[in-house]
C-alpha cells in the first residue's frame, strides 16, 4: 500500500461559552484546526485533526500545521502508511522539530491501519483496558463566585473531575480554589491549573494557602526546575503537562519525582506512535495520565478516546471530551459524553467520518 495523496482542510471551531480564558490574561474564543486525510492507492483514506492551543500557550499555531505539512507532505507520497515506524522516521527526517505537524500524518496513518486489519484503533493500542473513559471538565478563568457556578453546572451535567483555570492572581486563585472545592462532594476530583502562570513565591503562596484541602497542583510555573521547587514545598499531589514534551522530558520527571500525574497531549508528542510509548511508559513507572490534546473537535476527541480505552482505568486519571465544548460537529461516529463518560468506537480506525463537504476547498493538497 502507498500514500498517494495528502490532503488538508482548514476548519473554524467557535465555542459554546464563547470565549476560553487561562493564564495571564490568554483567551481563544475559535479555535483553528486543520483536518487531514491520507489517501491511498487501496482506496482507504486515513483522517485526523490538529488543533493547537496557540497564542502564547505551546509553541505551535493553527496555520503552522498547514505550513509544516506543506513542507513535509511531498516527501511521504510513496511510502506504506501502515509501516508507522517508518512513517515516523521519515516524518523526523524530513523536519526537525514540530511534533505537532507531524501528529495528524501519523495519526491518519492508524486510521488507515485500523480499516486494513478490521480493529478498532484501540484494538492496535493495546486492546480495550475500560469500557469508559472518566472525563474532566476544563473551567475557564473567571471571578472566584463565576467559576464555582460554572462547576456546579458541568457537576450536574455528570462531569466529577473539573479542572481549574488558575495562574493569574495569586490571593484570586487561592479564592477560586476554596470557592469550587466548596460546593464539591468529596469524591468529586478538583485540579488548580495554573499553566505556568505563577512565580515561584505566588506557587508558594498558593499551596501553602490551600494545604488543608483536596485539590491537585498543576504545572504551577514555567519551567521544571520551577515546578520541582514548588513540588517540593507542599504535600498536594502534583501534575505536570507543558514540561512533558517527549520521552526524554518524563524520564528526567520520574528521576527526579517531580510529579504524581502528567497529561499527555496526543498532537504535542507527534501522535498516537510516540504518545503510546509515553503512555507505557507510565505505566510501567506507576504515574496516571489525563489523556488529551491541545484542542479539537470531533476527530479529536476519538483519537482522545482509543488511547484513553487502551489505558488501564487506575492510570487514566481523566480524559477530555472537546468536541462537547465546541459548537460544530465536523465528523461522524465521534464519541458522545454519557454521564461525564465517552468510550471508543469498535468500528474499524478511528471509526469517524469527517463531514468534508462542509470544510470548502482544501487548504492543502499534495500528489493525487
Ligand atoms: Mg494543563
Amino acid at each position: 500500500m502507498k500514500i498517494t495523496a495528502i490532503k488538508a482542510w482548514q476548519v473554524d471551531l467557535p465555542l459554546k461559552e464563547g470565549r476560553y480564558s487561562w493564564s495571564n490574561g490568554n483567551f481563544v474564543e475559535v479555535f483553528d484546526a486543520t483536518v487531514v486525510a491520507v489517501e491511498t492507492d487501496d482506496g482507504v483514506t486515513g483522517y485526523a485533526e490538529c488543533c493547537p492551543l496557540g497564542s502564547a500557550y505551546l509553541p505551535a499555531y493553527g496555520a503552522g500545521v498547514r505550513a509544516g505539512l506543506a513542507e513535509i507532505a511531498p516527501k511521504l507520497i510513496g511510502l506504506d502508511p501502515t509501516n508507522l515506524g517508518e512513517m515516523n522516521r521519515r516524518m523526523d527526517a524530513a523536519l526537525k522539530g514540530h511534533a505537532f505537524v507531524k501528529a495528524p500524518i501519523d495519526i491518519a496513518c492508524w486510521d488507515i491501519l485500523g480499516k486494513v486489519a478490521g480493529l478498532p484503533v484501540h484494538a492496535l493500542l493495546g486492546g480495550a483496558a475500560q469500557d469508559r473513559v472518566a472525563l474532566y471538565r476544563a473551567i475557564s478563568q473567571q471571578p472566584p463566585e463565576q467559576m464555582a457556578r460554572a462547576v456546579a453546572g458541568y457537576r450536574a451535567e455528570g462531569y466529577t473531575k473539573f479542572q481549574l483555570k488558575v495562574g493569574g492572581n495569586a490571593d484570586e486563585d487561592i479564592a477560586r480554589i476554596i470557592a469550587c472545592r466548596d460546593i464539591l462532594h468529596p469524591s468529586d476530583v478538583l485540579v488548580a491549573d495554573a499553566n505556568t502562570g505563577w512565580t515561584r513565591a505566588e506557587a508558594a503562596r498558593v499551596v501553602a494557602a490551600v494545604s488543608d484541602l483536596d485539590v491537585y497542583i498543576e504545572q504551577p510555573c514555567p519551567s521544571f526546575e520551577e515546578c520541582l521547587s514548588v513540588r517540593r514545598r507542599t504535600a498536594l499531589p502534583f501534575v505536570l503537562d507543558e514540561v512533558i514534551t517527549d520521552v526524554e522530558a518524563l524520564l528526567r520527571g520520574l528521576a527526579e519525582d517531580a510529579m504524581d500525574i502528567i497529561n499527555l497531549k496526543i498532537s504535542k508528542v507527534g501522535g498516537l506512535t510516540k504518545a503510546r510509548l509515553i503512555r507505557d511508559l507510565c505505566v510501567e513507572s506507576g504515574i496516571p495520565m489525563t489523556i488529551e490534546d491541545t484542542w479539537g473537535g470531533d476527530i479529536v476527541t476519538a483519537t482522545i478516546a482509543h488511547l484513553a480505552r487502551s489505558t488501564p482505568a487506575e492510570f487514566c486519571f481523566s480524559a477530555t471530551d472537546f468536541n462537547s465544548y465546541g459548537t460544530r460537529d465536523i465528523a461522524t461516529g465521534a464519541p458522545r459524553r454519557l454521564d461525564g463518560f465517552m468510550t471508543a468506537s469498535d468500528a474499524p480506525g478511528l471509526g469517524v467520518t469527517p463531514l468534508i463537504e462542509s470544510f470548502g476547498a482544501p487548504a492543502l493538497s499534495i500528489g493525487g
